[in-house]
């Protein structure tokens, strides 16, 4: 398994190990890295606000906690999100709870400029994109699983696909799975992240988004796959995710 992989890494190699204050390590790769400790910086892209933050909330919260930068990327506003709203008194409401949500996790909010539930995948959406994500010059980018149900979250996958493609492979790649079998399908992380410290700053980041109704649309969901995918790892609460393997690697938070 990664996990022990990686910690065994942990061991032999030249990883920097210190404490942080509430008991959490702080752990920064420099095998990979220029051989120094340096800060990372790490891109969430997804479609609508939320998505980031149920598919990676507790992540998120880790890497800010470690000093780590960053930036929730949305691809959209989520300009279709709340019924019997227009478009922009609905990518207003939405913006303003990303901003919230951020806070929360201690990351900085970005957005892509398309419109939800009309995403466009084409060479003009291609090139834009790729130039705001390499504005960002990012070691780490994590985006939506390209099989989803959602044709907005297969646009952000495709995108940032694209875009890693376009810099070389240059970012470490990792994908997300969101509300885990009615919209990611066929899913199988190849690593895994303990959120179990974090997983409140998660769910208060989830919820920030009160518009949709998270406590009965689409938290209880995550809650299982939280604790699902700890199961599987051996730890209370854990997010897993798919590492794209051709590229350097650059960790997840360890435990
Ligand atoms: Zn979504």
């Amino acid at each position: 398994m990664e996990k022990m992989t990686r910690r065994d890494m942990l061991g032999r190699s030249s990883l920097l190990v210190a404490s942080l204050g509430g008991g959490l390590p702080l752990v920064s790769t420099i095998d990979e890295l220029g051989g120094t400790n340096r800060k990372l910086k790490v891109v969430v892209a997804g479609a609508h606000p939320d998505d980031p933050e149920s598919g990676c909330g507790g992540t998120i919260a880790l890497y800010s906690d470690r000093g780590h930068e960053v930036v929730i990327l949305y691809l959209t506003r989520g300009e279709a999100g709340i019924q019997g709203t227009s478009t922009q008194e609905a990518a207003a409401i939405r913006t303003a709870e990303c901003q919230k949500a951020c806070a929360i996790l201690k990351a900085r909010p970005a957005y892509a400029g398309q419109i939800d539930g009309n995403t466009e995948v084409n060479r003009s959406r291609y090139d834009n994109f790729r130039k705001i994500l390499g504005a960002e010059h990012p070691d780490v980018v994590f985006t939506h699983w390209p099989i989803d149900t959602h044709r907005d979250h297969r646009a952000a996958s495709l995108l940032v696909y694209d875009a890693w493609l376009e810099s070389g492979r240059k970012f470490a790649l990792y994908y997300f799975e969101v509300d885990q079998g009615e919209q990611t399908q066929v899913f199988h992380p190849t690593h895994y992240v303990n959120i179990s410290l974090t997983e409140s700053r998660k769910r208060a980041a989830c919820f920030a988004h009160a518009s949709q109704q998270p406590e009965t649309t689409f938290y209880p969901l995550h809650e299982m796959m939280n604790r699902f995918r700890g199961m599987e790892c051996g730890v209370g609460l854990a997010e897993g995710f798919v590492r794209h393997y051709q590229n350097h690697e650059t960790g997840v938070p360890e435990p």
